[in-house]
């Protein structure tokens, strides 16, 4: 345990698995308060088991119960907008639901969220807005993630809205733009790789990695947390309408 958020509250959604949960666990460890949500109350209740930190129910495309959510545990120092989906394909194989569901989910979240937590960071003159975006499509084209990379494009450009019209007033705004992070969702992609071709796991992932994250290495889950919590600490004050990459040099080639 150490303190780099001490006397912070923080709000994570889609804490329940992968890159939320991780990041809810670093803000604990780092001595925040924090308030973790999502869908899957099963989850929630194995984290809450795990650090103690509260939990509660959330789906972010349900504008009512944002706001629901904000009245009940606002003001916070920290909103951490995890919620995110991969739609695999290229444009025309993207439908007209899809195209609305994965805006829902992706972008149209982060503005709910932001709409319902940002007054309150307002009226304390602090806070810190961290919304995660991805390099896949939309800081480097990425194939058979269309609509995935046109949201998570819409990500960094709400990000640096955001930060532009509050920069002034003590609330920061940052987007983490991750490549491959061995969550559970990246895992389901190993295996479905590995099924569809036939090939061992080992091997699946070694080409996964291959197409597009040269340092051979999947980012850990904990390492995006460190990421979370360096970006919402006083020592990240200057880093303002950021899209930080962590991704193994993808961005770099
Ligand atoms: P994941 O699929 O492992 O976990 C997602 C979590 O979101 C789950 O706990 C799920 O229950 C929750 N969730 C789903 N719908 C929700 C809703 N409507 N409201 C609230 N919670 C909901 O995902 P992950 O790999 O941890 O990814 C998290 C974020 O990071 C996403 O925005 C994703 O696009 C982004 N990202 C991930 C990677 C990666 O390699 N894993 C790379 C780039 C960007």
């Amino acid at each position: 345990m150490s303190n780099r958020l001490a006397g912070k509250t923080a709000f994570v959604t889609a804490a329940g698995q992968g890159i939320g949960r991780a990041t809810a666990l670093a803000f604990v460890q780092q001595g925040a308060r924090v308030i973790a949500t999502d869908v899957n109350a099963a989850a929630l209740e194995s984290l809450h088991k795990e650090c103690g930190c509260t939990v509660d129910v959330l789906d972010v495309t349900q504008a009512e119960a944002v706001q629901a959510a904000a009245a009940k545990h606002g003001p916070v120092d920290v909103l951490f907008n995890g919620a995110g989906f991969v739609h695999a394909g290229s444009v025309l194989d993207c439908t007209e639901e899809e195209w609305e569901f994965a805006f829902s989910l992706n972008v149209r979240s982060q503005f709910r969220m932001i709409k319902a937590f940002l007054p309150g960071m307002l009226k304390k003159g602090n806070g810190s807005i961290i919304n995660m975006a991805s390099v896949a499509g939309s800081i480097k084209g990425a194939p058979s993630r269309f609509v995935y990379g046109a949201t998570k494009a819409a990500v960094i450009g709400l990000t640096k809205s955001v930060a532009a019209d509050f920069i002034t007033q003590g609330v920061r705004c940052n987007a983490i733009c991750p490549g491959w992070v061995l969550t559970p969702l990246v895992q389901k992609q190993i295996d479905d790789r590995a099924r569809a071709q036939g090939i061992p796991v080992e091997q699946a992932a070694a080409a996964l990695l291959g197409d597009k994250q040269p340092s051979m290495q999947f980012t850990t889950p904990d390492q995006l947390g460190a990421l979370a919590v360096f970006l919402c600490s006083d020592a990240a004050i200057n880093v303002r309408g950021a899209a930080w990459n962590m991704d193994g040099g993808w961005v770099a080639q």
